[in-house]
């Protein structure tokens, strides 16, 4: 397990307060946690926190933390999801070990405590059409009303509820419910429904059952049988909690599971919802799920984000507030900025690339410089890269009249070629059309490697290819999917997506140590950014990602610019 996941040094937050409350009194010294992913999508990175909350916890008071599947619908789940859901939570470093499970496991065991309920007189089955029992169950202001079913006989129900079972009934015509109280100031007491008539076949169980389970029923009841001391869920389910406790309560259950709530991981210009996720890739917005601009732990993969800056990034937004809040995208950013500068090799990469010819320079095959792979990093060692007389620079590097403060190369003045030379630009060649296409320069032998015996200083340090050697590549710039930091995805969300959200560049320059790059290792092209290898990419057409800009754009220029 990841070891930067223990807590940072004296910082605390309530669930650690709680418990170490409770070790002090004597109580739970093993501490049993879960995370209990429904498998109807991929994670994203408010699962990273519930994640990281729940293994993290369990890490750091030696106890154990459970992958459970919660896979009671099976009209939305599916093994693609499952399979991905284990891969995500590796990759972010967790392991469950042998701890392995399934709501879907506890069926039969769920199914003889709705009897249980039953038996004594605490549930029964409700004939009530769903938008009857909608308008009986009252609302905020107003108490609910008793079903007519509400007063069956226990031998009634039980047989309804085995008829249930043996499928006799479609889909919705009868619910099982837990008898509480329709008054209640609590919704969810309201006899909330405990079993649904779902014909359909589950991911795991097949055609077994044509009962399902509600959420409600099945949590709690699940954390009871696995043994789970601390059930951590995010602030919606607060509201549940005293439900989550009554079926504690009444249910002779093998342990005493409690609930506690923490806030809910939100993130500007993105979407956290697992439905509007699910219609992007479904509408064909993006990519599919591990798209580099999805907050999907696939697509963040993708997009080059090592798993330790999200670990970094939920750790240091915490658990400390329980408000719901939103976090600022560009405080993520700056956690994969923080871990990237440290592991990235560093390469030149022209993304809009213009010729540069050096007149004086000898033509023939060039010369070898020195580069260095990281500066924050010796050990990353040195590289031997190629010049010649042709070469490309960043077409943003270049102005033909260039405003005040713009010190880059223009006609007459002299600029430094990273590790190579002083050059100065003496041409602007243009074409028919009038767009400059290449710039005719001069370079001083005695500049080698980048420093002028005579002291003399320049005011720009540019990137550059040698194009004898550089390797065409296409690369990927991505933005936020959403133009708004906070999207209204209520309705219709088409007109809140960014029409910018990716921009293709397909005849960038790369320099050649770049063909050897895997999607895992991260690289940062100097002046540009960090990158890295899409996986569909091939040896005759690289394809880069870039996974973040090197300093924050965001303060100036939103949305489109990482
Ligand atoms: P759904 O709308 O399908 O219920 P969900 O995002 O809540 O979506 P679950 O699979 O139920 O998905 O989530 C598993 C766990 O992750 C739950 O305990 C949930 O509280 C937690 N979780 C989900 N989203 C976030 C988030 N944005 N921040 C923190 N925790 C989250
Ligand atoms: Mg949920």
């Amino acid at each position: 397990m990841a070891s930067e996941t223990a807590k940072p040094e004296g910082s605390r937050d309530f669930i650690r307060d709680i418990i170490d409350a409770e070790v002090a009194a004597g109580r739970n010294i093993e501490v049993v946690t879960r995370f209990p992913p429904e498998p109807n999508g991929y994670l994203h990175i408010g699962h990273a926190k519930a994640i990281w909350v729940n293994f993290g916890l369990a890490q750091e008071y030696g106890g154990r933390c459970h992958l459970r599947f919660d896979d009671t619908n099976p009209t939305k789940e599916e093994q693609e999801y499952i399979d991905a859901i284990q891969r995500d939570v590796r990759w972010l470093g967790f392991d469950w070990g042998r701890h392995l499970y399934y709501a879907s496991d506890y069926f039969e065991q769920l199914y003889d405590w709705a009897e249980h309920l039953i038996r004594a007189g605490k549930a029964y089955v409700d004939d009530l059409p769903v938008d009857e029992m909608r308008v009986m169950r009252g609302s905020l202001t107003e108490a609910g009303r008793n079903s007519p079913y509400r007063d069956r006989t226990v031998a009634e129900n039980l047989d309804l509820f085995r008829r249930m079972r043996a499928g006799e009934f479609s889909n919705g015509a009868r619910v099982l419910r837990a008898k509480i109280d329709m008054a209640s100031g609590n919704m969810n007491l309201r006899d909330p429904v405990l079993y649904r008539i779902l014909h359909a076949a589950h991911p795991r169980t097949g055609t077994t059952w044509c009962i399902y389970p509600t959420y409600d029923f099945a949590h709690g009841q699940s954390d009871a049988v696995e043994g789970v001391t601390h059930s951590l869920c995010s602030l919606e389910f607060e509201d549940h909690r005293p439900l989550y406790d009554w079926l504690i309560d009444n249910l002779p259950v093998p342990s005493r599971p409690r609930q506690y709530e923490f806030s809910r991981l939100n993130l500007s210009h993105t979407v956290l919802s697992k439905r509007v996720l699910t219609q992007l890739v479904r509408n064909g917005h993006v990519a599919g799920w591990d798209d580099p601009r999805m907050p999907t732990l696939a697509g963040l993969r993708r997009r080059g984000v090592p798993s330790a800056a999200i670990r970094k990034f939920v750790q240091h937004v915490g658990v400390q507030a329980r408000a719901n809040n939103v976090v600022d995208v560009a405080m993520f950013e700056h956690s994969i900025r923080e871990v990237l500068n440290k592991i990235a090799l560093r390469r030149m990469a022209v993304l809009r690339p213009l010729k540069l010819h050096i007149d004086n320079y000898p033509a023939g095959p060039g010369e070898e410089l020195l580069a260095v792979n990281n500066p924050e990093d010796a050990s990353a060692g040195t590289r031997s890269i190629r010049f010649g007389r042709e070469l490309y620079i960043e077409r943003d590097d270049f102005m033909e009249y260039p405003p005040a403060k713009f010190y880059r190369l223009s006609p007459g003045r002299e600029v430094r070629l990273r590790y190579a030379y002083f050059v100065t630009c003496r041409e602007v060649v243009k074409n028919a059309a009038g767009e400059v296409v290449e710039l005719v320069c001069t370079y001083d032998p005695a500049t080698r490697g980048g420093n002028a015996p005579d002291g003399r200083r320049v005011q720009a340090t540019l990137h550059w290819v040698a194009a004898a050697h550089a390797k065409s590549a296409e690369i990927r710039l991505h933005n936020p999917l959403f133009k708004r930091a906070e999207p209204d995805t209520s309705g219709d969300f088409i007109a809140e997506l960014n029409p910018m959200s990716l921009e293709t560049l397909t005849a960038s320059k790369v320099e050649p140590a770049l063909a050897l790059a895997t999607p895992e290792e991260p690289v940062q092209f100097e002046r540009q950014g960090y990158f890295c290898l899409d996986p569909s990419s091939a040896p005759d057409h690289l394809i880069f990602n870039r996974t973040v800009g090197l300093r924050d754009s965001w303060t100036k220029a939103r949305p489109t610019g990482y």
